[in-house]
């Protein structure tokens, strides 16, 4: 492995070949890639040399960084974030004021088109972009200059992503995401709030190991990290389906992990891996802590969303007082319903027919003979598929625009016991 690369470096703080190994394993499944990618990823790792990062706050709490440097000693993935080239952080370097500036020009005179540019926070725009000032230029300015020599920019975290909290009604400071300012288009976003540093790391070695950033949906989310939702992944998820729901914070249900849908969770209409990427080197998540999603990662979550603990807004505009589980049940039943009648229709277009090819009589004795013995062997097995087909439908009906199998069991007892529960 090389000597000067990553691998060099990470081995220099005390890395183990083996822990290593089982990063680049723990890579590929977080990238959604086969193990057999491993070897490769840990060929490009090991000889890549030190990425060069700028990172550029803008409007937010700073809970970015708080998360990259809370990636705990002794995991690898620490270890990979202390053998990145950081050479510009406002937070966390020594210069400032116009010697901040030299540092930050020299580096990407030093880096042309060969760093990476991570951006945190929001881009405000009111009054001609003075909410939010970096050397007394407007943030914006900043970012689209570093972003436009950059191999590719990072938005980190929500506010990035597409203004978050600073966007939401109300606010006055015209926040907004960075895509607008990234010339290039080379645009990657983490949202989360914070993001998850796992998915970060990921990113780099996507783009270490194949040059290319990885796919995203149309928003710029890696989908290894967003395409799914959090309520396929969620470990609470067998209680959703059993109609098993939390009803206060602390009651039985709280304290048994039960599902915390009726207490605001998001995960439905969600996407992300919080479930399978955890937070804090994968100990836990907020969930599986025992708060219900908020939704954090899903553009303007803050207005689309609702409250952080008011159950997610009804499926059915026009009737505010149907659930998601009630659509679902209603679902399945009418899924159910349809199949009763198609396998009724059936019964009597069969019997019709051997009635009219003579082979039962009025009473329904059916008549013995080649054609009758071979009739129903060969319209029976495509019957019995259709019905098949029809109740293996019915199992993950998704409840209309939400996204949200259907339970196959629901609290309705609950309903009137919780003023949230509608
Ligand atoms: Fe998990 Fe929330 Fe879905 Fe319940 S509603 S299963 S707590 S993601």
């Amino acid at each position: 492995m090389g000597e000067d690369g990553l691998y060099a470096a990470l081995v220099r703080r005390g890395m183990s070949r083996r822990a290593f190994l089982q990063f680049t394993t723990a890579m590929a499944a977080a990238l959604a890639l086969p193990a057999s990618f491993a070897p490769r990823i840990a060929e490009a790792v090991s000889a890549a040399p030190r990425l060069p990062l700028i990172w550029i706050r803008a409007q937010g709490c700073g809970g970015n960084t708080e998360a990259m440097l809370r990636a705990s000693d002794p995991t690898v993935t620490s270890l990979l974030l202390d053998t990145i080239s950081m050479e510009y952080h406002e937070a966390l370097m020594a210069p400032a004021g116009a010697a901040a500036g030299l540092v930050l020009t020299s580096a990407m005179e030093r880096y042309p088109n060969g760093y990476m540019a991570v951006v945190e926070g929001a881009i405000p725009t009111g009054a001609s972009g003075a909410y939010c000032l970096v050397g007394g230029r407007p943030v914006g300015d900043v970012v689209r200059e570093v972003s436009d020599g950059a191999m590719a920019t990072l938005a980190v975290g929500s506010c990035a992503f597409d203004g978050g909290a600073a966007a939401a009604n109300g606010g006055q400071t015209g926040a907004g995401g960075v895509r607008s300012q990234v010339g290039n288009g080379r645009l990657i976003t983490l949202p989360g709030c914070p993001m998850n540093v796992e998915n970060l790391v990921a990113t780099w070695v996507h783009y270490i190991t194949f040059h290319e950033l990885p796919p995203t949906d149309g928003m710029g989310r890696p989908l290894f990290a967003y395409g799914d939702l959090i309520h396929n992944k969620c470990e609470r998820r067998p209680h959703f389906e059993f109609g098993e729901f939390a009803l206060a914070w602390g009651d039985e249900g709280a304290q048994k992990g039960w599902c915390l849908y009726k207490l605001g969770c998001k995960g439905p209409e969600t996407m992300a891996n919080c479930p399978t990427a955890r937070y804090g080197d994968g100990i836990s998540w907020n969930v599986r802590a025992g708060a219900g999603c908020i939704g954090c990662t899903m553009p303007h979550s803050w207005d689309a969303m609702g409250a952080a603990y008011r159950r997610l807004p009804p499926v059915v505009p026009f009737l505010p007082n149907v659930t998601v589980d009630q659509v679902g049940v209603a679902m399945v039943a009418g899924i159910t319903a349809v199949a009763g009648v198609h396998a009724v229709g059936m019964g009597v277009r069969f019997k019709r027919r051997a009635m009219i090819e003579g082979r039962e009589d009025a009473a329904g004795t059916a008549e013995a003979g080649p054609i009758a013995a071979a009739e129903p062997s060969a319209e029976a097995p495509a019957d019995s598929t259709a019905a098949e087909d029809s109740a293996s439908d019915a199992v993950p009906a998704e409840a209309g625009g939400a996204s949200v199998d259907a339970p196959a069991a629901v609290d309705t007892s609950s309903a009137g016991a919780d003023p949230e529960v509608s």
